[in-house]
């Protein structure tokens, strides 16, 4: 590679962060998102687009955001620039479209922001995105979000997360006051008190005054309960709070903290400079062949999503890679690790250009959507040069099981047919009771639309009517050393066990509950949550 080929990609990976957002429903995603937008530029005026209801909606709501402003937005990877960087904001489905997607977005993001809304502090579905970032070790950044609104004690929030996640806390900023009385923050960085303004409304880029915490202006402009805490807060913090430690934020053992309000901008551009400071650039990938930096110079990727077009008319699908290195470049030929075959990249999808114009190359840390013929899974490598393959994107703990049955005995065919493709494709896991005289499938989900989705995909595109007969489980774990870890423990009480697409073993449990009872019986079982990778 020539050097200046070198150069280009060291100085694009510099250049780049790339994030996804774990939120629980309601707490601001949409929100943020849209500031973040616009302070990247990318829109000049926030409040067009309407809260969405549903992730379908929200969709179209982007799409025609798109066709509106001529911006790239897409439902999988939103770009923009901010301060001579290049970002890339990756989707993650939530509400009900909350599926595996969700969880292997994860999977192609460098950091993680935590958003929680600081009336309620971690909600579920935070907490299950949140095991995914640990296990991953990324980089996490939270938003306490909504300080405009009557919320809880900053220092509860923060205790809650180190007490409940087992992480580090160090808050960025601190709140003053709340709700109505939501006054600003106090920068710790820059050792200043930034003034909240309600009349801005968010619908523009937040001006705020900015004084230093001794200015005697503060003592006269703040309520003096307001001015005496934020004075006594700070202190505290400086005594016994963590100090700021980059090496445990990159390790994903410290959280740099943010307060602030999307609605009303503030405390988003804060966020977002600190963010570009503190965050992770695109790094190295684990494979085959070792850590592969994103400086080597062969272009090489993961599949991490695969999209099919809902309309039976259109039966393509998209391919959602992540670039780990190299340079990606429109028609380029590359090498498919699973099944040794060449594939020419000819289509690549419109996802960043201004124009909506195909993509004619990409970065380290960016996304690209091919239209999938056919040859692509979830987890696949593609590369150029030396043969790699990246680690596999696991399977995450389903919630949702059912039996999926089909009547008709002569579509026998199909149904097989179509059940091992989508569930090769990852729209759905599939288990198998171990009794081989029940052969219906057990749909395994962690989100109801994933069942809805297989059934209509089934009858539409493979011609096949089915029932769904829900099961009473609600937990999945894996086996610890597989099948000889279980047979000296007889039968288990509990559970049921099942095996997945591999032939391991699977537990279904009704409820946690029932997972902590068997543990108890049978100390020696060593169970997962998340199942270990097949490549
Ligand atoms: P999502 O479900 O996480 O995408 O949440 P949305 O962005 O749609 O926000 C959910 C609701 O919370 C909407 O009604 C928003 O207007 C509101 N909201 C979001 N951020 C704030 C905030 O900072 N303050 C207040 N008061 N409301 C907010």
């Amino acid at each position: 590679m020539s050097a200046e080929l070198q150069s280009l990609i060291q100085s694009a990976v510099d250049q780049r962060r790339n994030f996804a957002i774990i939120s629980h429903p309601d707490a601001g995603k949409t929100t943020l998102t849209e500031k973040l937008l616009l302070y990247g530029g990318a829109i000049q005026e926030a409040g067009a687009v309407k809260a969405r209801r549903s992730q379908r909606q929200a969709t179209s709501d982007w799409m025609e955001m798109e066709k509106q402003r001529g911006i790239s937005i897409t439902s999988t990877v939103l770009q923009f620039d901010y301060d001579g960087y290049h970002i890339n904001l990756l989707d993650t489905p939530g509400h009900q479209d909350f599926s595996e997607d969700t969880y292997r977005t994860l999977a192609a993001a460098d950091n993680a922001v935590m958003l929680e809304d600081g009336a309620k502090g971690l909600e579920p579905q935070t907490l299950k995105l949140f095991e995914v970032c640990r296990m991953r070790r990324i980089p996490i950044f939270t938003f306490m979000n909504k300080m405009d609104r009557p919320g809880r004690e900053p220092l509860e929030l923060l205790d809650e997360i180190e007490q409940r996640l087992a992480l580090k806390t160090y808050a960025v900023n601190w709140p003053i006051g709340n709700g109505d009385r939501f006054r600003g923050v106090f920068d710790r960085r820059s050792q200043t008190v930034h003034l909240f303004e309600r009349s801005t409304h968010g619908k523009r880029q937040a001006t705020n005054q900015i004084l230093t915490l001794g200015d005697p202006q503060l003592e006269r402009l703040l309520e003096p309960d307001l001015y005496s805490k934020l004075q006594e807060e700070v202190e505290l913090l400086e005594g016994v709070g963590e100090d700021f430690d980059l090496t445990q934020v990159h390790g994903g053992a410290m959280t740099p903290v943010f307060f602030g309000s999307a609605m009303t901008n503030f405390g988003v551009e804060l966020f977002l400079k600190s963010f570009l400071d503190y965050g992770l650039k695109p790094g190295y990938h684990r494979s085959t062949q070792g850590d592969i930096e994103p400086d080597y110079p062969e272009f090489s990727g993961f599949i991490f999503k695969l999209q099919a077009n809902m309309d039976p008319k259109h039966r393509d699908r998209v391919a959602f890679v992540r670039v780990c290195s190299g340079k990606f470049e429109k028609d380029m030929t590359v090498n498919h690790a699973r099944t040794g075959k060449t594939v020419r990249l000819s289509r690549p999808q419109k996802l960043f250009a201004q124009d909506r114009e195909s993509v004619d190359e990409a970065f380290p840390g960016d996304v690209i959507g091919l239209n999938n013929p056919g040859v692509f899974t979830i987890g696949d490598t593609i590369y150029t040069g030396k043969k790699l393959e990246y680690e596999g994107i696991p399977c995450f703990s389903p919630e949702i099981f059912a039996l999926l049955r089909n009547p008709n005995p002569s579509k026998f065919k199909q149904f097989n047919k179509g059940v091992s493709e989508l569930r090769e494709e990852g729209a759905v896991q599939i288990m198998y009771s171990v009794d081989e005289s029940k052969r219906d499938p057990i749909l395994a989900a962690v989100g109801q639309l994933q069942l809805e989705v297989v059934r209509f995909r089934l009858e539409y595109e493979y011609g096949v009517e089915t029932l769904v007969e829900l099961l009473p489980y609600t937990v999945a774990r894996w086996v610890e050393g597989g099948w000889p870890a279980l047979e000296p423990l007889g039968r288990l009480f509990n559970s049921i066990t099942v095996k997945d697409s591999w032939q391991r073993p699977v537990l279904l449990f009704r409820n946690e509950w029932n997972v902590g009872q068997l543990l108890g019986d049978h100390p020696s079982l060593h169970l997962q949550a998340i199942a270990p990778v097949t490549v």
